[in-house]
C-alpha cells in the first residue's frame, strides 16, 4: 500500500483537484484500490467525488480527537473509497495542541486499521497545521501542486523545511514529485516559473503538465472526476499521464 499526500500550504493550486482526479485515475483506469482521505474542512475532496459533505456519519476528525477506528469512517464513492471531511475538522488544531503525540495520530489509525488498498491519497488542508503534519507524518510521499505564476515558489521553502523536520519522526518522507497545474503555456511568465521550477526541483518535476481547463472546474459541481464528466478532455488526457507518471515511479 503505497501512501501519497497532497500538499502546499497555498490555496487555490488545485490540490484537490489533483488529488481527487489522481485517485480517480488509479482507480478508474489504473483499476486500483484506492482510498482518499479528505483532510480539509472545506471538504471539497468529499463534494467533489458526490458525496454530501454534511451527511457524513465521521470524518477524520472522530479518528483523531475520539479514537473512532479509521475504517469506522471510510464511505464508498463511485469508484473509490473516501474518508469524508466537513467543518468538524475546523477546530482541530486547538483541540490538539495539548495531546501528547499529537502528530502521530493519523499514521497510528492508518496502521490500526490494516487497510487493503494499492493507494491512499490525502488531500490537505492550504496550511502547515497540525492536520497537516498528520498527513505528513502518515504518508511515505508528498506530491506538491504548483501553480507557474509569480510568488510560486514563496512558502515552498517552508514546507520544504517542515517536511525535512518531520523526517525525524517519519524517516521514508520524501518529495515524490511536484507538478505543475493550471497552466497557460502561452504565458511567458509560466514558461519562466515552468524553468524555475525545473532548476529547482530538477527530476522531482513530472513532465507532465496540467492545463488550465475550464472542464476539470466544473466537473466538482457535477460530483463527477474529470474521467466520468468528460474523459476525453486535455485535463483527463493530462490528469491519466499524471498517473502513468506516478505508477512509473520506483
Ligand atoms: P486547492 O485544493 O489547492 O485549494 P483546488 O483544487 O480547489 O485547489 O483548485 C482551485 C480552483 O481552481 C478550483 O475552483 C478548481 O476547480 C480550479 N482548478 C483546478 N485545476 C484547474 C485547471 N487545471 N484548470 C482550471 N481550473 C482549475
Ligand atoms: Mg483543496
Amino acid at each position: 500500500m503505497e501512501i501519497i499526500a497532497i500538499a502546499n500550504q497555498k490555496g487555490g493550486v488545485a490540490k484537490t483537484t489533483t488529488a481527487v482526479n489522481l485517485a480517480s485515475a488509479l482507480a478508474l483506469i489504473g483499476k486500483k484500490r484506492v482510498l482518499l482521505i479528505d483532510l480539509d474542512a472545506q471538504g471539497n475532496a468529499t463534494t467533489s467525488l458526490g458525496l454530501d459533505k454534511n451527511e457524513l456519519d465521521y470524518t477524520v476528525a472522530d479518528v483523531l480527537l475520539d479514537d473512532v477506528p479509521l475504517v469506522k469512517t471510510i464511505v464508498a464513492s463511485q469508484h473509490l473509497d473516501v474518508v469524508g471531511a466537513n467543518r468538524d475538522l475546523a477546530g482541530i488544531d486547538v483541540s490538539l495542541a495539548d495531546v501528547a503525540n499529537a502528530p502521530l495520530l493519523l499514521k497510528n489509525a492508518l496502521k490500526n486499521a490494516k487497510l487493503d488498498y494499492d493507494y491512499v491519497i490525502m488531500d490537505c488542508a492550504p496550511s502547515l497545521s497540525m492536520l497537516t503534519v498528520n498527513a505528513l507524518v502518515a504518508t511515505d510521499g508528498v506530491i506538491i501542486p504548483m501553480q507557474c505564476e509569480y510568488f510560486a515558489l514563496e512558502g515552498i521553502a517552508d514546507l520544504i523545511d517542515t517536511i525535512e523536520k518531520l523526517t525525524q519522526i517519519n524517516p521514508k518522507l520524501y518529495i515524490r514529485g511536484v507538478v505543475r497545474t493550471m497552466y497557460d503555456g502561452r504565458s511567458t511568465l509560466a514558461q519562466d516559473v515552468s524553468a524555475e521550477l525545473a532548476n529547482y526541483f530538477g527530476e522531482k518535476l513530472y513532465k507532465t503538465v496540467i492545463p488550465r481547463s475550464i472542464r476539470l472546474a466544473e466537473a466538482p459541481s457535477f460530483g463527477k472526476s474529470i474521467f466520468e464528466y468528460e474523459k476525453s478532455s486535455k485535463g483527463a488526457i493530462a490528469y491519466h499521464q499524471l498517473m502513468n507518471e506516478v505508477l512509473g515511479q520506483p
